[in-house]
């Protein structure tokens, strides 16, 4: 068999990764944050614009949460778990409340932190009665020894931290509900119905970079199963001077291609621009038959956001105004 279709597929595969629209050449800001609710088959077709609303509503607030640390001089760390916060106390996006169902019909969460100041991490796999999994990602980073915990244990390291705990029934919603059903009965397949996720990635006034990830994974995953989202490297990595990412898509190949840390070592050693290098560790998840896509902030604070899938939902703001957009085509 020759390679010939093979390379033209992976080149074709490229061509359709979509940079989104950014500030044309921003200024170094005092502080930025930029976030995604998670990348898939979002189309206009799909979206009512009732849908279209709420998700926007969604990542406002949650720009407006991280937005608020920045301006008062807060952490890169502190702000881009504020911007997380509301997205996993929205159902609309599949972190906390509103997480996916797993193929046993319960909820198993993901989640990881990165200070690229001092490349602390911490990041909890699995864990099915924490309210807020960010929290229990900051709380392994600042209180333990460890980067990541995993199952029962991470559940009941959060519970000794005095985090909310909730019944699993907690994340369950309607939407979430018929996307298992569907899924299961193999009626429609949608990248709408597998995943989700949200992050954010953030510039302080100190110029320190931060990046954090929240997900429900993918929908009727095997229980136990773990995607991207907690593996520092694969859906979060933060360095100061270089890069910060948090990571959507088909977690599989995110961790096989280290996606995280690829396009940071890529801008690292290489010196490609965040979006380019993003482009090339996109473009190998795409070669290997997975989609998804990154927000990233370059160590200047300039923002970015690449992906293969049809849409993102996605945003940044800083102290001269924001910006918010749902599909591949989008204009600022
Ligand atoms: N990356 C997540 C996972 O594989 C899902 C997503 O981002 O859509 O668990």
């Amino acid at each position: 068999m020759t390679l010939k279709p093979l390379i033209a597929a992976a080149a074709l595969l490229l061509a359709a990764c979509t940079t989104a629209p950014v500030p044309a050449d921003p200024p170094a800001p005092e502080w930025r944050l930029a976030i995604h609710g998670g990348a898939g088959v979002i189309t206009r077709g799909s979206m009512t614009p009732e849908q279209e609303a709420e998700f926007t509503a969604g990542l406002q607030a949650a720009l407006a949460a991280g937005a608020e640390v920045l301006r008062n001089g807060g952490s890169a760390v502190d702000a881009v778990q504020a911007a997380v916060l509301p997205m996993e106390d929205n159902p609309i996006f599949n972190a906390g409340k509103g997480a996916v169902f797993t193929a046993a019909g319960t909820h198993e969460l993901d989640a990881s932190i990165m200070e690229g100041a001092t490349r602390n991490a911490g990041s909890v796999a699995g864990v099915t009665i924490v309210k807020n999994p960010i929290l229990a990602a900051r709380a392994v980073m600042d209180k333990s020894e460890h980067v990541m915990f995993a199952g029962p244990g991470a559940d009941a390291f959060a519970k000794e931290q005095g985090l909310e705990i909730v019944p699993n029934t907690y994340f369950d919603t309607e939407r979430r509900r018929e996307a298992l059903d569907r899924v299961l009965e193999e009626r429609t397949r949608t990248a709408e119905d597998r995943h989700g996720t949200v992050g954010a990635v953030a510039i302080d006034i100190n110029g320190n970079l931060a990046a954090a990830t929240t997900t429900g994974g993918m929908t009727a995953k095997t229980p136990g199963r773990i995607g991207d989202s907690p593996l520092i490297g694969a859906a979060t990595y933060a360095e100061n001077g270089v890069c910060a990412v948090s990571a959507t898509g088909h977690g599989e190949y995110f961790i096989r291609v280290g996606v995280a840390k690829t396009i940071c070592d890529r801008v690292k050693l290489k010196g490609e621009s965040i979006g380019d290098a993003a482009r090339e560790a996109l473009g190998e998840v795409a070669t290997l038959g997975g989609d998804g896509g990154v927000v990233l902030i370059d160590g200047d604070g300039h923002p970015d956001f690449v992906f293969n899938s049809e849409g993102m939902y996605r945003g940044w703001i800083d102290a001269t105004g924001s910006w918010t957009a749902i599909y591949g085509d989008d204009e600022q």
